[in-house]
């Protein structure tokens, strides 16, 4: 922490100063100039926290030298985290191959359900989304078939073997959707709900964060830090696009976010680019910038008939556009140096310190 100080300050202010920071334990260290004297705080800083500095006499600015965020940082970890997905050898995210999530929107039934998961399978995808749960601007909207879609999300995994990402909406939620998916998803209108995130901190199942509307990056981090305070270490990030001044689309793509965040924090970070555009025709170039910008993964809307999707049907691709970007993404992951699963077959990714791991 560096504090500067306003010019003219009295020797009196000045030692005031100096005694609130060593109350809480640091050190200072002066350093005079003509006009102005800085102080150097010398141990840790969050200790300071409570101090309330700036409203000292003689105080100008308070500089933080330290990032607020603690276990998501960088240097918490030597390496990049891999978070696996579901049973078994279950679906990687995080490490070489890139992981492809896609689904509906919303889970609408069986017929539809079955369909997705066979065709995004068939396509290479590595997990399967559907909505249970869905928050919705308007309360006349559909929102989700809840605990009958976590039932069927069940019975789809245990036919394709794909790992199910769903969102959880509420804290009251979080048992049950714990006990049918493998991934829990907090929606970026919940990125600071600060009570649903210390409980799926509280649960041993991967967590996939996205980012708020209008959350920062830094405020992203902060969210994925109370999860991992909690003993949650299992958290993927998610980029998928912020509320800016422009309609054109229905949201930012921040593509800047992706390598910000892969220099910030040893989490993996992926993009959905169904919620950034809005529209199906801005998936593919959306999902091409993301992994040129270092994502992770994708995670991609896919419906068999968009046309009557009760949920963001203007953005969800058909099958066989699901199949096309698939198909065009692996020379733009092969630019990036990343790897994907082949199409048509049920692939199971293996992170490499798992590799012989369990062998007997
Ligand atoms: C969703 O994934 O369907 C969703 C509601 O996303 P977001 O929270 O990013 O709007
Ligand atoms: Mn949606």
């Amino acid at each position: 922490m560096i504090i500067v100080t306003r010019p003219h300050i009295t020797d009196a202010e000045l030692d005031a100063i100096r005694e609130a920071v060593e109350r809480a334990g640091l050190q200072t260290h002066l350093s005079r100039g003509e006009h102005r004297t800085i102080v150097g705080c010398i141990g840790d800083e969050r200790m300071l926290a409570e101090v309330g500095l700036a409203t000292l006499a003689g105080v100008e600015s308070v500089i933080p030298v330290l990032k607020p965020y603690r276990q998501v940082a960088r240097e918490f970890r030597a390496d990049p985290t891999i978070v696996v997905v579901g049973e078994g050898a279950g679906a990687a995210i995080g490490g070489n191959e890139l992981a492809v999530i896609a689904g509906p929107c919303s889970v609408e039934g069986r017929e539809m359900l079955f369909s997705a998961a066979a065709s995004v399978r068939a396509a290479g995808a590595t997990l399967l989304r559907g909505g249970a749960y869905k928050p919705r601007s308007s309360p006349y909207a559909f929102r989700g078939l809840g605990e009958e879609a976590l039932a069927l999300l069940a019975e789809v995994r245990a036919e394709t073997g794909l790992p199910i990402v769903t969102e959880v909406m509420d804290t009251r939620q979080v048992d049950v959707v714990a006990e049918h998916a493998d991934m829990l998803q907090i929606g970026a209108r919940n990125m600071q709900n600060f009570a649903l995130l210390s409980a799926v901190g509280d649960v041993r199942r991967p967590v996939l964060l996205k980012r708020g509307l209008s959350g920062t990056i830094e405020e992203l981090l902060l969210a994925a830090e109370y999860i991992l305070a909690r003993g949650n270490d299992q958290v993927v990030l998610c980029e998928r696009g912020i509320r800016t001044f422009e309609t054109a689309t229905r949201n930012t793509l921040d593509v800047g976010a992706i390598p910000v965040l892969k220099r910030e924090t040893h989490l993996p970070v992926i993009v959905d680019p169904s919620h950034a555009g809005g529209k199906s025709w801005l998936v593919a170039p959306l999902s091409f910038a993301a992994i040129a910008a270092g994502a992770d993964g994708l995670m991609i809307e896919v419906h068999p008939t968009p046309s009557t999707a009760r949920s963001d049907a203007e953005q969800s691709l058909t099958p066989d556009e699901f199949t096309n970007v698939m198909t065009r993404l692996r020379a733009f992951a092969a630019a990036a140096g990343r790897t994907m699963a082949p199409p048509n077959v049920l692939h199971v990714n293996t992170p490499p310190d798992a590799v012989g791991a369990g062998a007997s």
